[in-house]
């Protein structure tokens, strides 16, 4: 039996992810979290008044293409099925989401058949644009100046505080474009919501006898000293007291609505006009489908610069955060027994299925170090 004591910082899917698999290991380990609770930013809890699970940070819809990840949250928790479909509303009138056949024939006011409208569509991009950099040249190649105005360019401004032309092409790279009626918001083969909410998930990931944790608790450097290893899941800049620089992020605020019956009838509205200071409203009684509730509570989300007594959500990574996290890295690479994983240790926007796939590779990873006597690494994944 392997007696090693391994400490986890973060009770995020990173962290626990890698809790499990060490500790299945035979490893001791320990999860500290600063907050007062388990899962993260992917935290959920039954809304007292009204019964509905919420997503305590806001949307959360698990989607993945690997197999093996799928598996693995089945494991722990019963998924239900739940296919993404979001609206958007954009100068008094809704359409549907991601640019699809419909978005395409209602905009347009057409009733264009899948080729007539992918020759429609290509007429109308932008094909002086070769080698689509930002965010603007993406959107202007692909959809055409009418569309991304309606769509992106407001909605992004609001999301990311900045023009769409500063921003790179891979953010709206995670947005399809369909030439059928297929609104599913994600096309990846396996989709679903857990039944019983994501704390529920990693509360039965936690558990395990090798597994103990401690909540609404801050590590410093001196308090990792009686550890073999640290996998640290916090942010890279705060690790080392921000030396280099706050790396920037978008915070998020939510405004709160509840209503008897129905509020807006789907579970995510974005706004697509930039003078509507909201990004989109969730009414989270939609992300249980299978659920019935008389109340309803929903969110307005507002996007906003984070503040350094706000939660950190997206990483901005422009060029001024990449030359500040190249030395956040070269700092991290001098330290020994630990590991920088996860969305705020790696500065990288991560969905739920990426971060618990890295996550298996890093305990893999680890666990062959250990065996073949070499030293684990820093970062499981290059942050740059
Ligand atoms: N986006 C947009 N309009 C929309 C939805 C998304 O312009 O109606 C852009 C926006 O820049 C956003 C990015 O596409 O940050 C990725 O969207 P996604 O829905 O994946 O964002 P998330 O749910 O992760 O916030």
């Amino acid at each position: 039996m392997n007696k090693q004591k391994i400490l986890i910082v973060g009770a995020g899917l990173s962290g626990v992810v890698i809790a499990r698999l060490l500790g299945e290991a035979g490893y001791k380990v320990s999860v500290v979290d600063a907050r007062s609770h388990i899962a993260g930013n992917c935290h959920s809890a039954r809304d007292e008044e009204t019964g509905v699970m919420v997503h305590k940070y806001g949307p959360h819809i698990f989607h993945t293409n690997n197999e093996e990840v799928w598996r693995f949250v089945k494991n722990f928790a019963e998924f239900m099925p739940y296919i993404n479909r979001v609206k958007s509303t954009v100068n008094d009138k809704v359409y549907s989401l991601p640019i699809n056949l419909h978005t395409i024939n209602q905009f347009f006011e057409k009733a264009l058949s899948p080729k007539e409208a992918v020759e429609f569509i290509e007429q109308l991009g932008d094909r002086s644009i070769d080698n689509p950099q930002t965010f603007e040249e993406q959107a202007l190649r692909f959809v055409g100046k009418d569309l991304y105005e309606a769509f992106f360019k407001g909605y992004t401004k609001k999301q990311w505080g900045l023009e769409p032309s500063l921003l790179p092409a891979s953010i709206l790279k995670r947005l399809p474009v369909r030439f059928n009626y297929d609104d599913n918001y994600f096309n990846h083969k396996f989709q679903g919501m857990p039944k019983d909410g994501y704390t529920d998930l990693v509360e039965n990931i936690l558990k395990h006898p090798n597994i103990e944790v401690s909540l609404s608790c801050k590590i410093n450097r001196d308090d990792i000293k009686e550890y073999h290893h640290v996998f640290y899941s916090g942010a890279l800049d705060e690790w080392f007291g921000y030396q280099e620089g706050r790396l920037g992020y978008r915070t998020l605020d939510f405004e709160e609505i509840r209503e008897e019956g129905d509020f807006q009838g789907c579970a995510v509205m974005n706004y697509g006009d930039e003078n509507v200071p909201f990004t989109r409203i969730a009414e989270h009684k939609y992300f249980s489908p299978w659920e019935e509730h008389d109340k309803t509570v929903a969110f307005r989300e507002y996007s906003r610069e984070c503040g350094e007594k706000d939660i950190p959500y997206y990483p901005i990574r422009l060029v001024g955060e990449q030359s500040m996290l190249r030395r956040y890295v070269e700092l991290a690479k001098k330290e020994k027994n630990i590991s920088f994983i996860g969305r705020l240790g790696t500065y990288r926007y991560l969905d739920m299925d990426v971060t618990i796939e890295e996550a298996m590779r890093a305990a893999r990873a680890f666990l062959a170090a250990r065996e073949q006597g070499q030293r684990v690494p820093v970062f499981f994944v290059e942050p740059i």
